[in-house]
C-alpha cells in the first residue's frame, strides 16, 4: 500500500501536492526567498567557519573566536532556515524551517556558552 500523500508544505496528509491555497503560497514565497538569498546564505555560513584560522595562530583567544563563529552562524541560520531538499521532502516545509531554527538557536546558545567560559576563564 502507498503511503498517504502529505501536503508539501505542512505535511498534513492531503490529497494533492499541497492540502490548500495557503499552504502552496508560503511554500511558493518560501521557495523565492530561498533563490533570493540561497548565496547570501552560503556566505554567511562559511564566513564564519574561516575564523577557526585565526583562532589558532592566537590560540589564546580560541573561545572567542569559536563563540564568534557560533554566534554568526546560529544567526544565519535562523534568518535562513534553509536546508536540504531531502529533510523538505521528509518533513514538509514548515517543520524544515522549524528544525533549522531549532538547530541555529542551539549553536546561538553554545556560542554564548563559549563566550562565557572565556570570561569565567579570564577571572
Ligand atoms: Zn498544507
Amino acid at each position: 500500500m502507498q503511503p498517504p500523500k502529505r501536503c508539501k508544505y505542512c505535511n498534513d496528509v492531503s490529497e494533492g501536492e499541497f492540502c490548500g491555497e495557503e499552504c502552496e503560497a508560503s511554500a511558493i514565497e518560501f521557495q523565492e526567498y530561498v533563490d533570493r538569498y540561497s548565496g547570501l546564505f552560503l556566505l554567511a555560513a562559511v564566513g564564519p567557519i574561516l575564523l577557526i584560522i585565526p583562532g589558532f595562530v592566537f590560540f589564546d583567544y580560541i573561545l572567542v573566536f569559536l563563540a564568534a563563529m557560533m554566534l554568526v552562524l546560529g544567526s544565519t541560520v535562523i534568518v535562513f532556515p534553509f536546508v536540504t531538499p531531502e529533510t523538505v521532502s521528509m518533513f514538509g516545509v514548515k517543520k524544515s524551517i522549524r528544525i533549522a531554527r531549532w538547530c541555529g538557536y542551539s549553536v546561538l546558545l553554545m556560542g554564548a556558552v563559549f563566550a562565557a567560559m572565556f570570561i569565567l576563564m579570564r577571572q
